[in-house]
């Protein structure tokens, strides 16, 4: 009877219709859990130094005439207000790194002579830890990506800050650059102690810290890698990790390079 089949195929339609919109609820509910999260997690986070600032600025309205304790609480202050002046720069790049890229926040970017600033600019630090930096690779060719110039050296600073503070005293961190036809690839790898395959899945989540208490001590946010990963994939890019504990980690970013495209473009077109 057509009618009866008729009615079979709108049921199935329906049943499909459904499915989609369970899977979108679905989506929909994981989306607002994660977005809970977040913003418990950042309640929290926010929470420690605001509520350390209270309490020392109190502290030291009532040590008025004891300059000895009132220089030891501005010192706490002054490293609690940076914390979280920190965690609010961290907070602004991760969402500017979450939200999609505008035409305009595209400009022509330079990786290897972007990389390369941000090795010098880390050289005093390295030096700080006792720690020596190696490019290795950097061949003299170019490799240009459109995209936002301060999200991209966030991220290879952020490896290269990561890398410095694991390493050990008298520890090398090697920068490896490679061009390749479609990509271009940054490692930045160092000797430190690694991180158990355990957190190795875990280390790309906002406020995932392996070692909690230790790292937030050394002023990390949590947030670095996140950020670089939202970024990469924001630039169509992506970041992945090797590590071994007791060896080191090695950190890559992989750029798409579209210059090589664009270029076989036009010749192509100039060919026609
Ligand atoms: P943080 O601000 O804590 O550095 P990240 O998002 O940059 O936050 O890193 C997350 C965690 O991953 C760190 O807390 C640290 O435990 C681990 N990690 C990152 N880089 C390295 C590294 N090079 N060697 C060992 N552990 C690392």
């Amino acid at each position: 009877v057509p009618g009866d089949s008729i009615r079979v195929h709108i049921i199935r339609i329906q049943a499909r219709f459904l499915a989609v919109l369970a899977e979108d609820i679905g989506e929909e509910q994981r989306v607002n859990a994660m977005r809970r999260d977040f913003i418990a997690n950042v309640s929290h986070e926010l929470k420690t130094p605001i509520a350390a600032i209270g309490l020392l600025a109190e502290a030291t309205q009532e040590a008025a005439d004891d300059s000895e304790t009132v220089r030891g609480f501005a010192k706490s202050l002054v490293k609690e207000s940076r914390r979280l002046g920190e965690l609010s720069r961290d907070i602004i790049q991760l969402s500017e790194a979450q939200s999609t890229l505008r035409p305009e926040d595209r400009q022509a970017v330079s990786l290897p002579a972007l990389v390369r600033r941000e090795v010098e600019s880390h050289r005093e630090f390295a030096s700080q830890h006792g720690v020596e930096l190696v490019v290795t690779g950097d061949n003299g060719l170019d490799a240009v990506i459109q995209g936002r110039a301060a999200s991209l050296s966030a991220a290879v600073a952020n490896l290269l800050s990561n890398a410095i503070r694991h390493s050990p005293e008298g520890g090398r961190v090697g920068v490896g650059m490679e061009v390749k036809r479609n990509s271009f690839v940054v490692t930045v790898t160092d000797q430190g102690e690694g991180i158990a395959p355990e957190h190795l899945g875990r280390i790309f989540e906002r406020f995932y810290r392996v070692d909690g208490a230790r790292t937030r001590g050394e002023g990390g946010t949590g947030l670095g890698l996140s950020i670089a990963r939202h970024t990469m994939r924001a630039h169509g890019g992506d970041i992945d990790v090797w590590s071994q504990q007791g060896v080191g980690s090695s950190f890559s970013l992989t750029f798409p390079r579209h210059d090589a495209e664009d270029a076989e473009k036009s010749t192509k077109r100039l060919k026609k």
